[in-house]
């Protein structure tokens, strides 16, 4: 695609972020009163920030300062430039409000676009969008970048499975845009109707919004008899489109970095870490209109990479996320995050990719009580399989559950709308 820095050289790339991040810290201390407030305080002017070599020096944003400048305190344009709002639903307190002007929705039409082509996708394919449309980034999202590369969508949104799978097989559906939770329930509600998964057409699964582990990936590739291509953004600096793997080489989510920049930090003590290192993604929007954005520290987990890619591409890329900084579950001392309970529990054939975990107190002490569920037909032992498991945690991730729960195929919950919610703390 024609004006994107893809695949040029590291220094050309730098120059045109440092003079974008000059104009976007100017644009924020000029227009929004947090940022010059939050600078001031800091004792850093605009004129200090001259390359991104110096991005170390802004404070960072925070979810909470959303939340406290609810609904436009963040804003940097008037109400009339707006074209578009979006909102995030946090589980508590106040959504996320972000506003885009007409320049901020053909970026994002723009990088999405960019995105789907990088996932190989074609134009001419047709393209099943089922992430939910509203207020959610994620419907329009897809939508705008489909229709920008010159795909068909069908704009299914989220639930209506069953006529999901019926759409997808009688328009051909090559794509499938939606959550890894979500792709898993299309595939097993097809089965329930009848229809081999793997037989419909769809060749490419382009997920996202959760977190997804390797074993996870497998189990919905292995299930639709697709390609799984993870892709990463969020509502605060766009919506979807800020970083996609390559399909050639799916090392990595690319970072459309000209207008993302990402550094990677130790959530503990806020330093920034080296390339390799697994921390909190920070990233700072460098030609956003409506709603610049200067360190937004993202809470998800994860390591930058940089170097050229197989592909060709030489933009930094980030690893899957494997899970959010503030998903950390201190269980009697050790830190585990519900990606390695994921990891471990997936790794059995005989258990289904669906579990659940909760957590409570007694007599002061912290429980750790997992469900997960047989694979379907499982006809073994299931004691064995419930101490094979238990032992195989212990092994891990030096944490015996107090207690598993080993239940029939499909027991547990599935999330047909939305974001899947398996860690219940009652703590
Ligand atoms: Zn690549």
């Amino acid at each position: 695609m024609a004006g994107t820095t893809e695949r040029t050289a590291l220094e050309e790339r730098q120059e045109l972020q440092s003079e974008r991040l000059r104009d976007t810290v100017a644009h924020a201390y000029e227009n929004v009163r947090f940022y010059r407030d939050r600078l001031d305080e800091t004792g850093v002017s605009p004129e200090d920030i001259q390359s991104v070599d110096d991005l170390e020096r802004l404070p960072f944003t925070t979810k909470e300062d959303f939340r406290d400048e609810y609904p436009d305190g963040l804003f940097a344009v008037d109400a009339d430039e707006l074209l578009r709002i979006h909102a995030s639903s946090g589980t508590t307190g106040k959504p996320k409000i972000v506003g885009y002007t007409e320049r901020d929705l053909e970026l994002w039409d723009e990088v999405m676009a960019r995105s789907m082509e990088a996932a190989g996708i074609e134009p001419g394919d047709t393209v099943q969008n089922a992430y939910g449309y509203g207020l959610f980034t994620g419907g329009l999202g897809f939508h705008g970048g489909a229709e920008e590369l010159g795909t068909t969508v069908i704009p299914t949104g989220s639930g209506n499975t069953q006529r999901q799978v019926e759409l997808a097989r009688d328009l051909e559906s090559d794509v499938l845009a939606c959550t890894p939770s979500y792709a898993l329930y299309f595939a097993e509600t097809a089965h329930e109707m009848g229809v081999d998964p793997r037989e419909l057409p769809v060749s490419t699964v382009l997920y996202g919004a959760e977190p997804c582990t390797e074993p996870m990936r497998a189990e919905l590739e292995d299930r639709l008899g697709a390609a799984g291509i993870e892709n990463y953004g969020l509502s605060e600096l766009i919506g979807p489109g800020v970083a996609v793997e390559c399909r050639e080489a799916q090392d990595g989510m690319h970072i459309w970095e000209e207008h993302f920049y990402p550094e990677v930090i130790d959530p503990q003590t806020d330093e920034t870490l080296p390339e390799g290192e697994e921390g909190e993604l920070v990233l700072t929007s460098l030609s956003k209109e409506a709603l610049p954005v200067l360190r937004y520290r993202t809470g998800d987990l994860t390591s930058l990479t940089y170097g050229e890619c197989a592909c060709g591409r030489t933009t930094a890329r980030m690893d899957s996320v494997t899970g959010r900084a503030d998903d950390l579950l201190i269980v009697r001392g050790v830190n585990l995050y519900p990606s390695q309970i994921e990891d471990v529990v997936l790794e059995f054939d005989a258990v289904a990719p669906h579990y659940r975990i909760d957590l409570s107190r007694e007599d002061e002490l912290d429980r750790l009580a997992l469900t997960v569920e047989l694979a379907e037909g499982f006809d073994g032992d299931r004691e064995r399989l419930r101490e094979a498991v238990l032992e195989r945690l212990e092994n891990a991730l030096s944490v015996r559950p107090d207690s598993l729960d080993v239940v029939e195929y499909g027991t547990l919950e599935r999330t047909e709308v939305g974001k899947v919610k398996r860690v219940y703390d009652h703590r």
